[in-house]
């Protein structure tokens, strides 16, 4: 997915927020700002997608275009009983970050690769495409509009969840025509409760996530509620996440939870490829960016369970970790496969996977020097 993957260039300058439509930088968009704010959580003990801000952006597609995009209070959605997204699931969404960097200035990594991924999975959902740069800056003014909603502590961000459904009233099986895009914030702490704390991972050789031609590379609803019950199975035995194998032969691993996964073999970083059951992660991307610029030997290819428990036994397995938008580099100090544990770097985390969380979280925040063009500042 590398050459769609696009550098964020174009940063509008800040506009005036009022109770009007403006027109900047071609953009038309309503925004209308809510006299009831929330009281705001503690910032200090946020945890993961609990609060959400005061406003959201909502834009409807109906007569095959989209509507202007609107800045509205945070409201439920009236939804029809019998409409599509309720029934078949045609929904898809993304997960991105915007931070605050110490100097006060927000920073965002990587928005247009979300919307450009998002236009696949609509692609392959037969849903509509948004405009990305009309999408890319009606983002910029919500992000405006609730930056008292960003922390600025370490490791916490306003979380971005863009959306979207099919809001077709009708109870036949076919492509709708009218559709809800949404953006809602919500300010967020470490993903797990216990920070980078090593997870113990579950190799799950039953249930399966997707397969080659599925929805495995499109980020849609229903993928995770097919995956609920491994991760569940992971938690009853004691495990923090499942990692899934591939549906054919269950024999190569592809992704754990809702992150890509690396491990470190005799200290050459591996990954699954990108083999079309697997969904290419924007953290996938930049860490394997950011390991080869700084020397790292890195290989996208099927690594086997048998692989990785030959290389375990005989001491060749250094690190293994995943990487996603909620928690950036989340190592991974055990797997269990049919029974069996495996130790990995003694159960700590690894020095890559450390030096890939300070590097990005540092160029998130704009503490480190951002040398690929991924961030975006307002
Ligand atoms: C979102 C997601 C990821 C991580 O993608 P990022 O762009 O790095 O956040 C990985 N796997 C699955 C299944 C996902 O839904």
């Amino acid at each position: 997915m590398g050459e769609t993957f696009s550098r964020n260039k174009r940063v509008p300058p800040p506009h005036k927020i009022g109770s009007q439509k403006q027109k900047e930088n071609n953009i038309i968009m309503e925004i209308n700002l809510t006299k009831n704010k929330k009281v705001k959580p503690d910032f200090g003990n946020l945890g993961f997608g609990k609060y959400m801000s005061d406003h959201m952006l909502i834009a409807d597609y109906a007569d095959g275009a989209w509507g202007e995009p609107k800045i509205v209070p945070y409201a439920p959605f009236a939804i029809d009983p019998a409409s599509q997204i309720l029934h078949y699931g045609q929904g898809i969404f993304e997960g991105m970050k915007a931070y605050k960097s110490k100097n006060g200035g927000i920073t965002l990594f990587r928005p247009r690769d979300n919307f450009l991924r998002m236009n696949k999975s609509a692609e392959r959902l037969c849903m509509p495409k948004i405009d990305v740069d009309k999408t890319l800056d009606s983002l910029y003014e919500l992000v405006r509009a609730e930056k008292d909603w960003i922390p600025d502590a370490d490791g916490t961000s306003l979380y971005i969840r863009p959306a979207m459904f099919c809001s077709d009233v009708y109870l036949g099986v076919k492509t709708g025509a009218h559709y809800r895009f949404f953006i809602i914030t919500c300010p967020v702490g470490a993903y797990y409760a216990n920070g980078l704390e090593p997870t113990k991972i579950f190799i799950e050789d039953f249930y399966t996530r997707s397969s080659i031609g599925g929805t495995g590379e499109a980020k849609c609803m229903g993928n995770y509620a097919a995956s609920l019950i491994g991760q569940e199975k992971a938690r009853e035995l004691g495990f923090d996440q499942a990692l899934w194998l591939d549906a054919k032969d269950k024999k190569y691993v592809e992704e754990v939870g809702s992150m890509n996964i690396f491990f470190v073999i005799d200290g050459v970083v591996v990954t699954p490829a990108l083999s079309g059951s697997i969904l290419a992660g924007i953290t996938r991307d930049s860490a394997l960016g950011l390991l080869r610029k700084n020397g790292y030997k890195t290989e996208e290819r099927k690594i086997s369970v048998d692989e990785l428990l030959t290389a375990q036994e005989s001491g060749r397995l250094n690190e293994a970790f995943g990487t996603g938008t909620a928690a950036v580099v989340s190592p991974v100090g055990e797997i269990v496969f049919k029974g069996k544990s495996y130790l990995i770097n003694g159960g700590k985390m690894g020095k890559i996977s450390g030096f890939l969380y300070d590097t990005l979280t540092g160029i998130q925040t704009g503490a480190i020097k951002d040398d690929y063009g991924w961030t975006v500042r307002l």
